[in-house]
């Protein structure tokens, strides 16, 4: 399953972390991703918990994950941001810069990252 690699490889971040403030435990793991990650939120709650059981610093944790909007880049005229919300079934992915009215935009790829972590930290 995709998302148990993508646990492991937020937890393993975690513990660098974790080491660097020499914290007691883990408190929330906050990550964000982009619409078109594939990242399924039940599944990736799903995991956290599996993997986090055999986690002493990890097991009261919670993890939440934001969805972002989707970000294109126009090629046209170097707009960046959210595309334009017309929709088109012909051209699911092919999506218009709101700006120009292009559709030679590349689709920016936010992959999952951790935006915030809280600690427990020790007295
Ligand atoms: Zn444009």
């Amino acid at each position: 399953m995709h998302e148990y690699s993508l646990v492991i490889a937020i937890i393993d971040q975690v513990k660098e972390i974790v080491k660097q403030h020499k914290a007691k435990s883990v408190k929330k793991i906050t990550v964000s991703a982009g619409p078109y990650e594939m990242v399924i939120p039940e599944l990736l709650y799903e995991a956290y918990d599996i993997i986090i059981d055999e986690l002493d610093k990890f097991k009261e944790s919670k993890l939440e994950l934001i969805m972002k909007p989707a970000e294109i880049t126009c090629l046209n005229c170097d707009y960046k941001g959210e595309p334009s919300k017309e929709k088109e079934e012909e051209f699911a992915f092919n999506f218009k810069c709101p700006k120009c009215d292009s559709r030679d935009t590349h689709l920016n790829m936010q992959y999952l990252t951790i935006e915030t972590v809280d600690l427990e930290l020790s007295e």
